[in-house]
Order: structure tokens, then C-alpha cells, then sequence
């Protein structure tokens, strides 16, 4: 992590608009020295929230909230204090100096700054193919097929990769890069012959970005039937890792830190639908178990984390951890329930867009969830069946706070359905917990 020198911050504070900075949050009018509006933290009629641009700090008299303008983006962006302070100071035109740092890190920064150009120039290169190449015609079709409108995949910039052996690596060579580098960015490899060729050839490529919109790597999709595998992701390298990321993170961060809450979905198409349906605030695991680096990305984007996946895929005791992480971060995680063998994207287009809000606001708890998935397949018809189901409800049911409403219509439901009283339930879980 970057640490700037104290001096540095000043003057990325002292070149910053408060005002301008504020304003697309919260309206803005000016009373004397100070500019005041309706709070962006809670909702409110009357305007309690001030700025004071000369100081360059805010304060809510409704909720509390206060700070400087770095703590203005760090809070409404979801970035951390680096990053916040690098976004401003980008900006503002701000250079940054950093605190004393040792030689090997230096060189490490370099490389990495380095890469992250050779990764960027790939995006631009890829995406201008998917709008001006004849090749990527089938491509396009694809995704028009899928209901996607090209604003969108031009916001999150959808590219192509052409079928032939060695166009990007050409092209980076060409540019001055070296192959080294090319490799090392995970977009070239050594072909049978010893030659460097293309990672990426004939597939739709969604650039997998940070919180802050620097590709970082790709996830690509073939094109043709027989090409394998069908999705090809940017391997493990000093940039990329496959464990850390969350696609459309960098554009879900803000409307998520506004929203309070986050959507989790499996795949690309079904985070470019949502987007292109008004619900901007979800990512994409893509079609992995749910990480601890993950679930602390997600935390720090909202407190309220809502899992759209596959019933059957996100299985049932990576859930169960999930959830336990949530609450060890003070993060809320939901389960939105979904038709079997359906996606987001295809409910979105079935279903509309309000239909898909309304599953939103029906989730339920990790453990509520489970609860009733357990009760569906259980076998209530003979005594062993039900004690196998008890002994499997129980810890569940003392997942969910004691002494609480969630907790008691649940051992109620499971009494009942399993027709046995209620301290079965309840009783047992306290102690084993
Ligand atoms: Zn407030």
C-alpha cells in the first residue's frame, strides 16, 4: 500500500473543490461562509448537512457524519485512504510524493505500473476490435442476442480477441514492450515452437478491473462451438488474482456505497443486464465459491451483501461460512431466492426488471434459507428421517441471533414440520453452540 508524505496530502486537500467534489451527492446551496444540503448519509426533508469549502470539511448535524474531503470519498466511493487521496490528487493535478521507500519497493511499484499499462493498452486494443472488426460480427450478435446494448458493453468495455495466432503479442512487440513483459501481464504465452503467441483467441473479452477501474486482467468467452475451455480467465500472475476479484466492482462501488448494499451474481452477462436494467450496484464471482478476500471487498462496499446465485451450484456450506464471515465483518448477507437453472440475466429479460427488485426485497438470511432448503428435502415420514433433519436444522437455527423474532419463527417452523416441541429445537442448538 502506497503511503504518501504528510505534504503531499495537504496539498491534495488544498487543490480539491470541496464543493464540486460534494455536489454530485447532495444539492448544494450557499448560506454565508457555508454551503448546506440534504444529507447524501441519511435521508432527510430538511437540509442539516454543511460543507465548508474554505476548510474543506462536512458535517451533518442530523446523523454525525463529518470530515475532510478525503474522508468524503473514502465514505461515498468506498476506497480506502490511498486510494482516496489517489483519486483526488489525480483530479486536482496533485503530484504525489511518497514516504521513504525502499529500493526493492520501488522497483516492485515500477513493474507493477508497468504492467498495468501493458494490461490497459490490451483493453483498448481488444475493444475497439469488438466495434470496428468484421471477424467480431459473430461476437456481436452474441451479445446482442443476450438483450445488451452497446452503451453498456462500451461502459464496461466488452472487447474481442481475433482468432489468429499472434496479434496482440505483434502488436505489443511493435509498441516497444518486451516479451517478458507480455507474458508476465498473462496475455501472451510460449506456443509449441517456442514463439510467443496470443493467450486470447477467438473469445468476447470482459476486462476484469480494481475498485478503481484499472484492468487488472480478462475473462474471456470462446466463441465457437467445440473451442475449450468456454471461459478462459487471465492466469495467476503478479497483477491478476482470480481469488481476489469481483467483475464490475469498480463500477457497482459507488451506487453500492449510496445503495448500502451489494448484488452478487455468477457471471459477466448478468452484471452488464442489471447495470443496463438501473441496478448498477452488481458483481460478478464468476462461477467460483465465494473467497474471504471477496466477502472483504464486499463489506467494504456496502454493509448489505445479497447472494443471486445458482441454488444448486453455490452449495450449501460455502454459504454457511460465507455467512459466518459476513457477521464476523458486521456485514448482512441475504439469499435471493432463484428459479432453478436460471440466471439474473434471463430473469431480468423474462421477468422484467421490477420483478427482479421484488426478489431483492423478498431475500432472505443465510440460515432462513438453509432452514427451509433443509425442510424441503428432509424425510418426515419416519422417525430417523426427522432426527437427521433436527440434527441438521439445529445449527442452523442457532445461527441466527438469540432471543430474536428470526430465531423463534424458525424453531416454530421446524417444531411444527417435524412434529416434535419446540425446545428440540431451540434448546439443543443453545447448547451445542
Ligand atoms: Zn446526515
Amino acid at each position: 500500500m502506497a503511503l504518501y508524505t504528510q505534504e503531499s496530502i495537504e496539498r491534495v486537500k488544498e487543490a480539491a473543490d470541496m464543493v464540486e467534489v460534494v455536489s454530485p451527492r447532495a444539492e448544494l446551496r450557499r448560506v454565508g461562509a457555508r454551503h448546506v444540503g440534504l444529507c447524501p448519509f441519511h435521508d432527510e426533508r430538511t437540509p442539516s448537512f454543511s460543507v465548508n469549502a474554505e476548510s474543506k470539511l462536512y458535517h451533518c448535524f442530523g446523523c454525525g457524519e463529518a470530515g475532510d474531503v478525503i474522508h468524503f470519498v473514502e465514505t461515498t466511493e468506498a476506497l480506502d485512504f490511498p486510494a482516496a487521496v489517489e483519486v483526488l490528487a489525480e483530479r486536482y493535478g496533485v503530484e504525489l510524493r511518497r514516504e521513504n521507500e525502499d529500493p526493492e519497493a520501488e522497483q516492485r511499484r515500477r513493474r507493477r505500473e508497468r504492467l498495468l499499462v501493458v494490461v490497459e493498452r490490451a483493453a483498448a486494443y481488444y475493444a475497439r476490435l469488438l466495434w470496428g472488426s468484421a471477424e467480431a460480427r459473430q461476437a456481436r450478435e452474441y451479445l446482442a442476442g443476450r438483450g445488451l446494448e452497446e452503451h453498456v458493453l462500451r461502459e464496461f468495455r466488452v472487447g474481442y480477441a481475433p482468432e489468429a495466432w499472434e496479434t496482440l503479442t505483434a502488436a505489443a512487440l511493435r509498441s516497444g514492450l518486451t516479451a517478458e513483459e507480455v507474458t508476465a501481464a498473462g496475455l501472451g504465452q510460449h506456443g509449441r515452437r517456442g514463439g510467443l503467441i496470443d493467450r486470447f483467441r477467438g473469445r468476447i473479452m470482459f476486462p476484469l478491473a480494481d475498485p478503481r477501474g484499472r484492468v487488472l486482467g480478462f475473462g474471456a468467452r470462446a466463441m465457437s462451438e467445440g473451442q475449450r475451455p468456454k471461459y478462459l480467465n487471465t492466469s495467476e500472475n503478479e497483477l491478476y488474482h482470480k481469488g481476489r476479484q469481483l467483475f464490475g466492482i469498480d463500477r457497482a462501488r459507488a451506487p453500492a456505497a449510496r445503495g448500502g448494499r451489494i448484488v452478487v451474481v455468477e457471471g459477466y452477462t448478468d452484471v452488464l443486464a442489471l447495470h443496463q436494467a438501473g441496478l448498477r450496484e452488481a458483481v460478478a464471482i464468476m462461477g467460483t465459491a465465494l473467497t474471504q478476500d471477496q466477502m472483504s471487498e464486499l463489506g467494504r462496499a456496502a454493509s448489505t451483501v445479497f447472494l443471486a446465485l445458482d441454488a444448486d451450484r453455490s452449495g450449501e456450506e460455502a454459504m454457511v461460512r460465507a455467512a459466518r464471515q459476513a457477521s464476523g465483518r458486521g456485514v448482512e448477507l441475504r439469499v435471493v431466492r432463484m428459479p432453478p437453472g436460471t440466471d439474473p440475466a434471463e430473469l431480468i429479460a423474462t421477468e422484467g426488471a421490477e420483478a427482479f427488485a421484488g426478489r431483492l426485497d423478498a431475500a432472505v438470511s443465510v440460515p432462513e434459507f438453509q432452514v427451509h432448503r433443509v425442510l424441503a428435502s428432509a424425510d418426515v415420514e419416519t422417525a430417523r428421517g426427522r432426527d437427521r433433519a433436527l440434527a441438521e436444522l439445529r445449527p442452523l437455527v442457532a445461527l441466527t441471533p438469540e432471543r430474536s423474532v428470526t430465531r423463534d419463527e424458525l424453531v416454530r417452523l421446524v417444531a411444527s414440520r417435524l412434529d416434535v416441541p419446540p425446545d428440540y429445537v431451540g434448546t439443543g442448538a443453545r447448547a451445542r453452540a
